[in-house]
């Protein structure tokens, strides 16, 4: 499981996560969603490791990992600006965490032609990022963090710069991916089809609080406050 445990944070003067506290288990799907500000990316990042929190621990698997180092804690983040590099091919952004860590060659690229096989960018791999689609290119992000064999994928909006069309498309491939791979997976979308599709449970953050943690028809049959009911779409 991954353990959110009364994860508080401040900028200054400024709370933005409020006392959150959230049991994920192995293998789900959970999806953040919120209004704009509400402390969506700032709680991804504090469990990556990318951001420390004021106050609360992080638990994987039962050991805390609060303090270890973001590359030690067995997660992966994919952004909303997937930065990969111009200059590189498929194959090499894909290994650049591996070639980081200075993996030996023959399984290296065991983990590249595996994450490309998964992401069906086999025959794309001697290309640069500049040939591809948006979608590709989205996958490169997402092989980058396959070929860490993560047990958490932190996803921080990876659909938005895509149109509507390539959206739908990659909502069914990140399912399969889930389901093909042994990890656990925290999405972040201000978009409700996205969450309401693809979660096995959604989180509703407002305010920096957890309004409601429950499964996509729990929310929607059973909202807990009017602003999950209206966030979700029905009114009560
Ligand atoms: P969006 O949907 O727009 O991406 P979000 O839910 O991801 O929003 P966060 O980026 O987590 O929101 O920001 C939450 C709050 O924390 C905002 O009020 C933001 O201004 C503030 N904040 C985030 N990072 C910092 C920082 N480094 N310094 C000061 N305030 C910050
Ligand atoms: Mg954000």
């Amino acid at each position: 499981t991954l353990d959110l445990m009364s994860i508080s944070k401040s900028f200054g003067s400024a709370k933005v996560l409020h006392d959150i506290s959230l049991a994920i288990n192995d293998k789900e799907f959970v999806v953040f969603v919120g209004p704009s500000g509400c402390g969506k990316s700032t709680l991804l990042r504090i469990i990556a490791g990318l951001e420390e929190a004021t106050s609360g621990q992080i638990m994987i698997g039962g050991e805390d990992v609060s303090t270890a180092h973001p590359v030690d804690r067995g997660i992966s983040m994919v952004f909303q600006s997937y930065a990969l590099y111009p200059h590189l091919s498929v194959y090499e952004n894909i290994a650049f965490p591996l070639r980081v860590q200075k993996m030996e060659k023959a399984e290296l690229d065991a983990r590249v032609q595996q994450a490309a096989g998964i992401l069906q960018l086999t025959d794309k791999l001697q290309l640069k990022p500049g040939q591809l689609s948006g979608g590709q290119r989205q996958r490169v992000a997402i092989g980058r963090s396959i070929v860490r064999n993560p047990k958490v994928f932190l996803f921080d909006e990876p659909l938005s710069n895509l149109d509507a069309a390539l959206r739908g498309d990659m909502r069914v491939e990140l399912s399969q991916l889930h389901r093909s791979l042994d990890a656990t997976m925290v999405y972040v979308t201000h978009d409700q089809i996205e969450a309401m599709t693809m979660a096995d449970r959604i989180v509703v953050l407002n305010g920096g609080r957890v309004e409601q943690f429950g499964t996509p028809m729990e929310l929607y049959h059973h909202p807990k406050t009017k602003f999950v009911a209206q966030f979700i779409g029905q009114p009560n």
